[in-house]
């Protein structure tokens, strides 16, 4: 095949020279590669985050259940949000554990 060895090289996108593909720097003009093909892409939407965050912090199972989704998956975005579903779920625990706590103690009192 031809176009085999046309593969293997690219022209640069700053001098238009052929270039190495698989070169992460453009050995004429220096151009870097690296930056745009490791550009971060937000995979989870603010506004799905906050979903998740409240979700968790409401409802604990939803919590844990979000969690351990997000958290068993490889991107570290992922993963961060898994984590802070976790912390919204135990903050979300103790929150409701408290307001339980002090209902209790009202109705308690008002006997
Ligand atoms: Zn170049």
């Amino acid at each position: 095949m031809e176009s085999a060895s046309q593969q293997g090289t690219r022209f640069c996108v700053s001098c238009g020279r052929a270039i190495s593909w698989d070169s992460n720097v453009c050995p004429y003009c220096g151009h870097d590669y690296r930056v745009q093909m490791m550009a971060p892409q937000p995979q989870i939407s603010e506004g799905m985050k906050i979903v998740f965050y409240v979700l968790s912090f409401l409802i604990w199972i939803a919590g844990l259940i979000i969690g351990l989704i997000y958290y068993t998956k490889g991107d570290p975005e992922s993963k961060h949000v898994g984590k802070m579903s976790l912390i919204f779920m135990v903050l979300g625990i103790v929150f409701w554990g408290v307001v339980g706590v002090v209902i209790a103690i009202v109705l308690m009192a008002s006997v």
